[in-house]
């Protein structure tokens, strides 16, 4: 008798730069995949709740969350289905006191890994939007995942702080988690015609080589209107160059890190 076991494959997005398009990533990075007929689920691990609210679960009073989850919560109990097809693990401002609670913690490096090894079995990806800073809970969601990607802005000050992240990457990897990986580096908010960001990009390409995505997303701003709609963007306006770009991501995605 064969038995068929799914790991699931959990991958963070992660920079402590705010504003970059972790979460704009996140979601429709997942709704793609989810629309390629993967199982996924998104974990909301940041109390600015965006990526909860971007897909319509937004609850300010919600008990069950990845909060109460970490507070030893049943996690099977935090997870809602969403009319994307994909499962979300939401977050409400209570993950702000998560932070303060991990730094006493025994396992403070573990706790994120503990919640979602009851129900990593359950999917194909899980994706971890993180919030913008490096503290324990950036690397609670490293070391729960085996890769990460971290969105990056074509702007002049791109690079700033990019050591420092790839420094916790690689701390982490050699102290805490073995297994992680660096997926890649997405360029985000191109605009096309500009000089600025045509540099940014040869400049990462150059320094980063095949640890930069193919697939670069424009700045396009159905990207940006879909979220008020509570949408990810191919239910928004799947025919808008945004859409288009992540879809090409996501194949992208599937071909590298999908056997
Ligand atoms: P934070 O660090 O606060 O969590 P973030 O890195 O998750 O931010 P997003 O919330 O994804 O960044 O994006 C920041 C803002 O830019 C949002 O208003 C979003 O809608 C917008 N945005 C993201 N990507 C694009 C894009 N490619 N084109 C236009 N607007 C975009
Ligand atoms: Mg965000």
């Amino acid at each position: 008798m064969w038995y068929i076991v799914f790991v699931a494959s959990i991958v963070s997005f992660a920079n402590q730069k705010g504003g970059v398009g972790k979460t704009t990533t996140c979601v429709n990075l997942a709704r793609y995949i989810a629309s390629f007929g993967y199982k996924i689920l998104l974990v909301d691990f940041d109390p600015q709740a965006n990526a909860s609210s971007a897909l319509g679960v937004v609850d300010k009073n919600m008990q069950n969350t990845i909060y109460s989850a970490m507070c030893g919560e049943n996690v099977k109990k935090c997870v809602y289905n969403t009319r994307f097809s994909l499962d979300i693990l939401p977050s409400t401002r209570d993950l702000a006191n998560v932070e303060s609670q991990l730094c006493v913690a025994n396992d403070k490096h573990f706790v994120l890994k503990g919640v979602l090894a009851d129900i990593k079995d359950e999917y194909d990806f899980i994706f971890i939007d993180c919030a913008p800073s490096i503290n324990y809970m950036l690397v609670n969601a490293l070391c729960a995942s085996n890769g990460v990607v971290i969105p990056l802005q074509c702007e002049y000050f791109a690079l700033e702080g990019l050591n420092q992240l790839l420094n916790t990457v690689m701390l982490t990897k050699k102290q805490l988690n073995k297994q992680l990986q660096l997926h890649g580096i997405l360029l985000t908010m191109h605009s096309q015609n500009t000089r600025l960001c045509a540099d940014v990009e040869k400049n990462m390409r150059e320094l980063f080589a095949e640890n930069v995505f193919e697939s670069v997303i424009p700045r396009n701003i159905r990207l940006a209107e879909a979220p008020s709609y509570r949408m990810p963007v191919l239910d928004y306006d799947g025919n808008c160059k945004g859409a288009k770009a992540y879809e090409q991501l996501a194949k992208e995605y599937l071909s590298k890190f999908k056997e």
